[in-house]
């Protein structure tokens, strides 16, 4: 069975990125967000987690439990 993740948004750095830490299949990805960025090169102003490989996740909850915001829900 296919298992999905779903992230809402949340301030990654804040946490740590708890979620990233436990999830040993590699499922979440730390994406860069520039709200104000005109085409130039600047650092990031947020990283935001996306569920890059759903297809890994064997489902064992690890990244629900540890979120803080409840940003995180597993789905069947
Ligand atoms: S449920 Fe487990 S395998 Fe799936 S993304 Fe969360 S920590 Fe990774
Ligand atoms: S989804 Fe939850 S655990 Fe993951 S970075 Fe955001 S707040 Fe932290």
């Amino acid at each position: 069975m296919a298992f999905r993740i779903v992230v809402q948004e949340c301030d990654a750095s804040a946490c740590g990125y708890r979620c990233l830490q436990v999830c040993r299949l590699g499922v979440l990805l730390a994406v860069p967000v520039s709200r104000h960025n005109r085409g130039l090169p600047r650092k990031p102003d947020r990283y935001v987690i996306a569920p890059r490989f759903n297809g890994y996740c064997n489902a064992c909850g690890l990244c629900v439990e540890v979120c803080p915001d409840s940003a995180i829900s597993l789905q069947c």
